[in-house]
C-alpha cells in the first residue's frame, strides 16, 4: 500500500495523552496534563446549558457568534486598550490549538522561515513542517529562561515570515518582559515580519507581574495575530473555544484556514464565553489569586521534599529539576523519571524534554499546580513518602 502523511504518520502520540494514559494505569494524581480539577464558574456554565434551550444549535455564522465576537472585541479593549473591530477582526475557533494552526496556515508558504521558541508547545513544530516552512528554532534554558537576544536575531533573516512565541510560556513559566518584547518587535520590523501570539494564559499571571500583548507596542498592530482561550480563563479546557484578534487582512486569511479546519465551534458554548468575558475585575484577579496560592503550595511542597524548584510568573505549571533527589546521580532520562514516579510515588509530571526537539535538559519535570488545595497535599504527601522509601532502600 502506498505511505500515507509522512510527517503525521512519524508524528508520535502527544506527550499529554501518553503521560495522563499513565496515570490512570497507575492510579496516580495526575499533574501532568494541564486541566483544573474543578468547574469553571456557575455562572458560566449554567448560561452554555441555558443556550442549548433556545433554538440557536445549528450552524453559527463562521467567524463566531456575535456576541462573542463583540465580548472578545471589548476584552481586548479593557484589558489592554486595543481596538478591534467585532466584524471582520475577530475570529472564534475551537480552542486555540485550532487558532495557532489557523494563523500559521494563513501566513506560510512551503519554504518561508519560522522562528520559534522553546521549550515549546507541541503543536507548533508539526503544523509549521506539515505547511513546508521551515523552524528556526531557538532555546531558552533553565534555571532562567533568560531570552538569548544574540540567537534570536541570527534565527531572523531575510526568509523569517514570522515568529510564534507563547507568553506567559508553557512550561517554563516566564513571562515575556517589556524589554524582550521591544527586542522581538524591532527584529520583526527589520525583518518585515509577522508574529504568531500565544496568549492562552493571559490571565494567568502571579506576583504583580504584568502580561503585555506584543499587539500592544508600536508598530505591532498590524503584524500581530493574538490568540486567546476560554478554556484557560475559564477553567473549562474541555470547552475548547478559541479566538484570534488581528487586524482586518490577517483576520481574513486566518478565517479561510478555519473555514476549512472546523468552519464552526459550538454555538452555546460561545455565548456562554461570551458572559464569562464579560465578568466583573473580581473575577479575573480571584482566578490569578486563587492559581497564585496554588503555585506556592505545590512549590514550596516541591521544595521541602528536595526539589530544585524553579520559579513561575504565570500559567498552569511549575518546573522543578529533579536531579537533587539523587545525589549520587539519576541514571536515567526525565522521561525515565516520570515514569519511575508514576508507578512508584503515584504522582504523573511531565518531562521537560518533551518541549524541545532534540538535545534537551534531562532533569526538569513540570508539574499542575491547577488542582484542588487538598489534590496537591495528597500528591505531596506521595511524594514524601516515596522519596522517604528510596532514602531508607
Ligand atoms: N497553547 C498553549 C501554550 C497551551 O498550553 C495550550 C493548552 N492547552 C494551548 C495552546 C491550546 O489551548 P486550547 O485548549 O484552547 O486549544
Ligand atoms: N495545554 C495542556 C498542557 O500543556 C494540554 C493540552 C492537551 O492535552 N492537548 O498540559
Amino acid at each position: 500500500m502506498k505511505t500515507q502523511n509522512t510527517l503525521l504518520a512519524n508524528t508520535g502520540t502527544t506527550i499529554f495523552t501518553v503521560m495522563s494514559a499513565l496515570a490512570l494505569e497507575h492510579g496516580a494524581i495526575n499533574l501532568g496534563q494541564g486541566f483544573p480539577d474543578t468547574d469553571g464558574p456557575p455562572g458560566v456554565v449554567q448560561a452554555a446549558a441555558d443556550a442549548l434551550q433556545d433554538g440557536r444549535n445549528q450552524y453559527p455564522p463562521m467567524t463566531g457568534v456575535p456576541e462573542l465576537r463583540q465580548a472578545v472585541a471589548a476584552a481586548n479593549k479593557r484589558f489592554y486598550g486595543l481596538d478591534f473591530d467585532p466584524n471582520g477582526e475577530v475570529v472564534v475557533t475551537s480552542g486555540a490549538t485550532e487558532a495557532i494552526t489557523a494563523c500559521l496556515m494563513s501566513l506560510l508558504n512551503a519554504g518561508d522561515e519560522v522562528v520559534l521558541i522553546e521549550p515549546l508547545y507541541d503543536t507548533y513544530l508539526p503544523v509549521v513542517k506539515l505547511m513546508g516552512a521551515i523552524p528556526k528554532l531557538v532555546r531558552l534554558s533553565p534555571p532562567h529562561w533568560e531570552l538569548p537576544r544574540a540567537e534570536l536575531a541570527a534565527a531572523f533573516g531575510p526568509k523569517t515570515k514570522a515568529i510564534l512565541f507563547n507568553s506567559p510560556m508553557n512550561p517554563t513559566g516566564k513571562v515575556f518582559t517589556l524589554s524582550e518584547l521591544e527586542f522581538i518587535a524591532s527584529l520583526l520590523q527589520q525583518h518585515d515580519a509577522y508574529a504568531i501570539c500565544d496568549e492562552v494564559y493571559e490571565h494567568l499571571v502571579f506576583d504583580g507581574w504584568k502580561h503585555i500583548p506584543l499587539m500592544t507596542l508600536p508598530g505591532m498592530r498590524e503584524r500581530c495575530l493574538r490568540v486567546g482561550s476560554a478554556g484557560k480563563t475559564f477553567s473549562l479546557t474541555g470547552w475548547k473555544v478559541g479566538y484570534i484578534s488581528a487586524p482586518r487582512q490577517l483576520a481574513s486569511v486566518a478565517t479561510k484556514a478555519h473555514q476549512n479546519l472546523t468552519f464552526t465551534t459550538a454555538p452555546n458554548l460561545q455565548r456562554a464565553v461570551a458572559v464569562g468575558l464579560a465578568k466583573d475585575d473580581a473575577y479575573f484577579e480571584g482566578l490569578a489569586s486563587g492559581l497564585q496560592a496554588r503555585r506556592d503550595q505545590l512549590g514550596q511542597g516541591l521544595a521541602k521534599l528536595g526539589f530544585g524548584v524553579l520559579d513561575t510568573h504565570g500559567s498552569y505549571f511549575i518546573t522543578a529539576d529533579f536531579a537533587p533527589l539523587f545525589p549520587h546521580g539519576f541514571n536515567g532520562t526525565d522521561a525515565d523519571f516520570c515514569q519511575m514516579m508514576s508507578a512508584e510515588a503515584k504522582v504523573t509530571a511531565i518531562p521537560v524534554s518533551a518541549f524541545y526537539e532534540s538535545e534537551a535538559p534531562r532533569h526538569y519535570a513540570r508539574f499542575a499546580f491547577c488542582k484542588r488545595p487538598d489534590v496537591l497535599d495528597a500528591a505531596l504527601a506521595r511524594m514524601a513518602a516515596w522519596i522517604a522509601g528510596r532514602k531508607a532502600a
